[in-house]
């Protein structure tokens, strides 16, 4: 199997890194004209890998042709969705492969300046980048006159304060600017007017990493690997109750099954599997009977889920899903912006309900509430985030109805929360 985002270098030097090939995709790129490489990047089918699944060359497209300038490229590493650490693991083992990314995408959009917007807990991964930004400097792949070819490209990193929100790519570019990171009204659209009201480029570190591959080797090849109708690799980070949780580059449509029995070990413990979210969690939770579905965008809607981020959540016998859920709704409350009424109060609405359902405080009725409140929330809100919420209880309720309605009617039969045991009221005998 090809493997191309996380095999390539041992120990992040430039050195190594170049021995393997590295950079080599941008200096192909730079003897290119800026439409070509946009026309190779739309020929390879290139989907962005941070959760909607939008096609890259087109994103880029719209930019290319505003004739607005400057313009920007901003790299979404604000991972901080539970159940996601994918970008991680390129940050951490493979920083030059997303450096190389964004100087390919400048010179594409011919754009003189990169953003890489990184989660505030990543400090570590701060380091990675700054060294790795100096070292490609060092070698004239970023600066003034990148690899001789006249062009000027430079990359900086802005670390972020540990909001969720400010992954949404119009509050990734508010928090950039200085202000409150809050997702603004769209249209316009920052392919149009981004960053200081100029054509900027969000795309999130996996997908940048898939650009070097895609230019050096061609298009024609990376539509061999994966799925026909969503190329390439995809990195799934597979957390919970599995034997070796980790990050695992496998080609898109490598079928759940696969994933969480050959790749993870299976379920730990020699249990059984209970639920598995896909695509961390705004992804609805899908049961046993569906993990034959191929991870790739479409396969994964058509089971009532989405691939999002690819964070493989996997939940054993023991687990209790009221909990789940709760927990889910007690992050989605917290990281709510405020800025729209459906999801500023509907998230709370949520947790609370479900808080009392597993307290053992549960009303005849509180499914029905549930689900009602998920209703007004889903389309009513500025950002995915309160959808993604409301898809997330919705996804529960779907396949696990029966687990609410026992809560309700005798209490939690999966005894003490270890996490949280104040939210535990002992069934009574
Ligand atoms: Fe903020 Fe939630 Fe509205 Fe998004 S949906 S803008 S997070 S309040």
């Amino acid at each position: 199997m090809t493997r191309y985002l996380l095999d390539v270098v041992e120990n992040r030097s430039i050195g190594e890194y170049e021995r393997a090939g590295g950079y080599q995709g941008l200096g192909k790129a730079l003897s290119m004209e800026p439409g070509q490489v946009i026309e190779e990047v739309k020929k390879s089918g290139l989907r962005g890998r941070g959760g909607a699944g939008f096609p890259t060359g087109m994103k880029w497209m719209f930019a290319a042709g505003d004739p607005k300038s400057p313009k920007y490229i901003a790299c979404n590493a604000d991972e901080g969705e539970p159940g996601t650490f994918k970008d991680k693991a390129i940050l951490d083992e493979n920083p030059h492969l997303l450096i190389e990314g964004m100087a390919i995408a400048g010179h594409a959009l011919k754009a003189e300046l990169g953003y890489i917007y990184l989660r505030g807990e990543y400090l570590k991964e701060k380091d990675i980048l700054e060294t790795a930004i100096s070292q490609a400097r060092a070698s004239g792949y970023l600066g003034e006159n990148i690899m001789g070819s006249g062009k000027r490209f430079d990359v900086h990193v802005h670390l972020g304060a540990g909001a969720y929100i400010c992954g949404e790519e119009t509050a990734l570019i508010d928090s950039l600017e200085g202000k409150r990171g809050q997702p603004r009204l769209k249209p316009p659209f920052p392919v149009n007017s981004g960053l200081w009201g100029s054509p900027t480029i969000v795309n999130n570190v996996e997908t940048l990493a898939n650009l070097p591959f895609i230019v050096r080797e061609g298009a024609g090849r990376y539509v061999r690997i994966g799925d026909p109708g969503c190329p390439g690799n995809k990195l799934f980070p597979v957390s919970g109750h599995v034997e070796r949780p980790g990050v695992y580059e496998l080609p898109m449509g490598t079928t759940l099954r696969e994933i969480i029995y050959e790749h993870a070990g299976g379920i730990k413990n020699g249990k059984t599997l209970k639920a598995v979210i896909p695509g961390g969690i705004s992804a609805p939770v899908l049961p046993p009977g569906l993990i034959d579905c191929p991870m790739d965008f479409v396969s994964v809607q058509k089971q009532g889920s989405m691939l999002g981020s690819g964070g493989v959540m996997v939940f054993d016998e023991d687990t209790c899903i009221v909990r789940v859920a709760h927990r889910a709704l007690e992050f989605f409350e917290r990281e709510s912006c405020g800025k729209c009424t459906p999801c500023r109060e509907g998230t709370g609405w949520l947790r609370g309900i479900l808080e009392r359902i597993e307290t053992r405080q549960g009303r005849e009725g509180d499914i029905r509430l549930l689900e009602d409140v998920s209703k007004n929330i889903t389309g009513n809100t500025f950002c995915p985030l309160g959808d993604g919420a409301a898809a997330a209880v919705l996804g529960f309720l779907m396949h696990f109805r029966e687990e609410f309605a026992e809560h309700i009617k005798n209490g939690c039969p999966f005894g003490p929360d270890d996490l949280n045991p104040y939210h535990y009221n002992p069934v009574q005998p």
